[in-house]
């Protein structure tokens, strides 16, 4: 059992389909075992997105995260971490899979709708940040 994080993004959010794609991982046999509907702060998305500092789009990625409210959940199943991505699909939408969360629910490449943890590791380090009372 493995467990990993989703942010539905504010381009989502403001799309009225926080349930539709809630929807899309417990099909997928995923467990929602946390969430919460909140706004991050500039300090929370900067600290977040901080392995991203030294990338062009930085600035303007933790201005979208903090411009509206974020879905932020912990998701749990076999080979979790994995399985999200694959549900989430490629970063840009444009080359993401056909039936994938972001070919149907994204904007662009930055406006995205989900985040997903990228690896074992960093989804406990996203555990303790956003949800510090599960961590293991
Ligand atoms: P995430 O970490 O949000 O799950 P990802 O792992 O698919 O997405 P990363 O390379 O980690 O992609 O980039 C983090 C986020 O930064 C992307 O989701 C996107 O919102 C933004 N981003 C990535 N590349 C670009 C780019 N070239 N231009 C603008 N924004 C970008
Ligand atoms: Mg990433």
């Amino acid at each position: 059992m493995e467990r990993t994080i989703s942010i539905i993004k504010p381009d989502a959010t403001a799309k009225n389909v926080i349930g539709k794609i809630l929807t899309r991982f417990e099909d997928a046999g995923l467990k929602i075992v946390a969430g919460k509907l909140t706004r991050l702060t500039k300090e929370q998305a900067g600290a977040f997105y901080e392995v991203h500092k030294e990338r062009p789009f930085y600035g303007e990625l933790c201005e979208y995260m903090t411009s509206g409210p974020v879905f932020i959940s912990v998701l749990e199943g076999n080979d979790a971490v994995a399985l999200n991505r694959k549900l989430m699909g490629a970063t840009d939408p444009k080359q993401a899979e056909k039936g994938t969360i972001r070919a149907d629910f994204a904007d662009s490449i930055s406006a995205n709708a989900v985040h997903g943890s990228d690896s074992k590791e960093n989804a406990e380090k996203e555990i303790k940040f956003f949800f510090p009372e599960l961590a293991q």
